[in-house]
């Protein structure tokens, strides 16, 4: 399949509270958030026209642009009539959104005490391109060459472009390799996370999941968590370490995108995929399209 170019597709992006011409939603070159990271952004999907936990990334947005020291100028209820906005214009019911506001060019150097917050989100067509069968294969994980950072070196819980410099890096390194995605450790050598998704681990029937003091408390993961408890399912979550996965029997991701993905190695390792982890995909793709039930109750 062809690659369309992100910068050359037809329809609409919201930005700073107009529709723009997608072709037309662009930034100067001397923007603050290109040259020193000040941006943020959020991934969010629509699965049959309705937002999956929209108010939870419409406060994640403004808390991760406050852990960077700046507001956000739309209140929670504006950014999500934005999203709606934007997914009607794209005429999208299955689709991903994606937030981002970061510093604009009115002040060039590291301080930017005066610079204007730009927000502005895209929408696009992202069905689930893979059945139950073809996921539960499987994905291979390498071992990353960057440690998560700790919370003395980087705003950790705040979902901040720089934060993603060390992850493609690392997704680069192990794709190198023929691996799929690549498994970070923490900066104490504990188990973290993918490169764009949390992890999860299954240990004699029981869940374990590291604790995010040094990376993102996905709302998937969140999510996951409640659904797990729901089940009955014992949920762990602790300070991991790699050894540890000698007596583990199942893998999984979560995230917005990745949604429950889950994984057949880890560097060498294997894993099979079995009941708990897709379960839990039943119960998140239920819960994803649990208003499309009720309606047709
Ligand atoms: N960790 C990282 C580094 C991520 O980019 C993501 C995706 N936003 C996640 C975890 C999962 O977060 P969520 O479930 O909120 O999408």
């Amino acid at each position: 399949m062809a690659i369309i170019p992100f910068d050359d597709r037809d329809g609409f992006i919201w930005v700073n509270g107009a529709m723009v011409e997608w072709r037309k939603a662009q930034t100067h070159i001397l923007t603050h958030g290109l040259h020193y990271g000040s941006s943020v952004f959020e991934g969010e999907r629509c699965y049959a026209g309705k937002i999956f936990k929209s108010h939870e990334h419409n406060v994640r947005f403004h808390q991760s642009a406050e852990i960077l020291g700046f507001t956000i100028p739309y209140a929670l209820e504006e950014l999500e009539q934005a999203k709606y906005d934007v997914l009607k214009a794209n005429n999208i019911t299955e689709g991903y959104l994606r937030p981002v506001a970061f510093r604009g060019s009115e002040m060039m150097a590291i301080s930017a005490q005066h610079n204007k917050i730009h927000v502005a989100i895209a929408a696009w067509e992202w069905p689930s391109m893979y059945s139950l069968e073809a996921k539960m294969k499987g994905i291979r994980l390498g071992l990353a060459p960057y440690n998560r950072p700790s919370p003395e070196t980087a705003p950790v819980a705040s979902k901040a472009a720089g934060l993603y410099m060390i992850c493609t890096i690392s997704k680069h390194a192990v794709e190198r390799e023929g691996f799929d995605d690549a498994l970070m450790l923490d900066y104490r050598g504990y188990l973290a996370e993918a490169t764009g998704a949390n992890l999860f681990l299954v240990i004699d029937g029981e869940i374990h999941t590291p604790l995010p003091d040094a990376f993102l408390n996905g709302i998937t993961r969140q999510t996951i968590i409640a659904l797990a408890k729901a089940r009955g399912l014992v949920v762990h979550e602790r300070h991991i370490k790699p050894e540890e996965l000698a007596r583990v029997q199942e893998v999984f991701l979560t995230g917005t995108a990745a949604e429950i993905t889950p994984v057949s190695e880890i560097a060498g390792q294997k894993f099979t995929p079995a009941a708990i982890t897709k379960s839990l995909i039943e119960d998140y793709t239920a819960a994803t399209r649990a208003h499309v039930k009720q309606s047709a109750a």
